[in-house]
């Protein structure tokens, strides 16, 4: 797998069919692994986390999520951890959900057929036992849980999912795809949630450290 490096963090230049075909293969094979699904504020977090990091660096499949990091390395594909996460339940795979705010994660799953639990409670989720499992903390909050917790689930492939709980029990949150084609994603959640703007700042420090 080709792979660049942001900042000091590894990115690989997957597409989806790509990291839809190495996941399978991971199931298959019955590998326990992770992935993070990166953009400039996971970036630059960890360039003051060594932790993180860390963290980011030691995952099995480091995909770029949405257009920053893309401005940055132009041979990066265009591929979001929502539509990763989308296409591996539509190849049947028995999936757990968990995380975000209470109800969110059971709405979310309910419309995918899929499991759904708040709670981060290890014991239920080794009894559903599932093949893939998605964890909405937030960014740094649901990588940490991952590592920390990987060695005693009874899962197959885990991944960090931000808010895309929320995007899919609340479709309106998730921006139109020609804005995600033209690389506005950014612009469209900030409409509908202005108070992201204080994280956005991370975007135009980012772009100011690559580009200056
Ligand atoms: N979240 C959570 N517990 C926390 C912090 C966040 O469950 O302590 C959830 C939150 O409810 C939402 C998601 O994490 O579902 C948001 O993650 P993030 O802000 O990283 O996502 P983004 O909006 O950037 O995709």
């Amino acid at each position: 797998m080709e792979s660049t490096k942001i900042l000091e963090v590894r990115v690989d230049r997957v597409d989806l069919t790509e990291a839809v075909d190495l996941i399978s293969q991971w199931i298959k094979e019955n590998k326990k692994k992770y992935i993070v699904t990166l953009n400039p504020e996971f970036v630059m977090l960890a360039q003051k986390d060594q932790e993180f990091k860390k963290i980011l660096n030691q995952a099995d499949l480091a995909i770029a999520d949405g257009i920053g990091l893309r401005l940055a390395d132009r041979r990066l594909k265009r591929l979001t951890g929502v539509d990763l996460m989308l296409s591996l339940i539509k190849k049947g795979y028995k999936t757990l959900l968990i995380g975000a705010r209470p109800g969110i994660a059971q709405a979310a799953a309910k419309k995918l057929g899929v499991f759904g639990l708040t709670e981060l409670n290890t014991k239920k989720i080794n009894e559903i036992q599932p093949d893939l499992l998605f964890v909405a903390l937030g960014m740094s909050k649901q990588e940490k849980w991952i590592v920390k917790n990987l060695p005693k689930l009874n899962v197959k492939v885990v991944m960090g999912v931000g808010g895309a709980l929320d995007q899919i029990a609340k479709p309106w949150l998730k921006a139109p795809k020609i804005l995600q084609v033209i690389g506005l994603e950014w612009l469209y959640r900030l409409i509908l949630q202005p108070w992201r703007l204080k994280r956005q700042w991370q975007l135009v420090r980012f772009l100011a450290k690559i580009y200056l």
